[in-house]
């Protein structure tokens, strides 16, 4: 098995706050919380990035996005959900999962990029447009 912390979480080796499970996926409280419900979905197959998510696992994955929704509304009156979900960089746990983090007024969410090195958007768009 893999040396990786969500296949332990999976595997019952170390505990989870579970609050989703089923064949495929398993979804479970973030152990430190950006908001109330933050919470993370993961396949049970260990995979790295979304280049392995085969199409009929995000098509589940999404379902059960949209009923984790549904509960955060009903049970923590969320006003909102940010969807985020790192590749590379910005991945500190290399077991795929995605974000699912409840939005309230005033939760003070707010990502700070450095913009030094943008360069024009017209540019980019030249770049992932043209045809090789
Ligand atoms: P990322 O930076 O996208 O790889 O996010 C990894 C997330 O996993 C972070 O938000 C961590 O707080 C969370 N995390 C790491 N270990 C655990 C754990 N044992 N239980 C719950 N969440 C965890
Ligand atoms: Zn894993």
């Amino acid at each position: 098995m893999e040396d990786c912390i969500f296949c332990k979480i999976i595997h019952q080796e170390i505990p989870s706050e579970t609050i989703y499970e089923d064949e495929q996926v398993k979804v479970f409280l973030d152990i430190h919380p950006s908001t109330n419900g933050d919470a993370l979905l993961i396949p049970k197959k260990h995979i790295v990035t979304i280049d392995e998510v085969e199409e009929e696992l995000m098509l589940h994955m999404l379902k059960v996005i949209k009923e984790m929704k549904k509960r955060m509304e009903e049970q923590l009156d969320i006003k909102g959900l940010t969807i985020i979900q790192n590749n590379g960089c910005g991945q500190e746990v290399k077991h795929f999962h995605i974000h699912l983090t409840p939005r309230y007024p005033d939760d003070g969410m707010d990502h700070v990029y450095n913009k030094e090195n943008l360069i024009l958007i017209q540019e980019i768009k030249e770049k992932l447009t043209s045809k090789k």
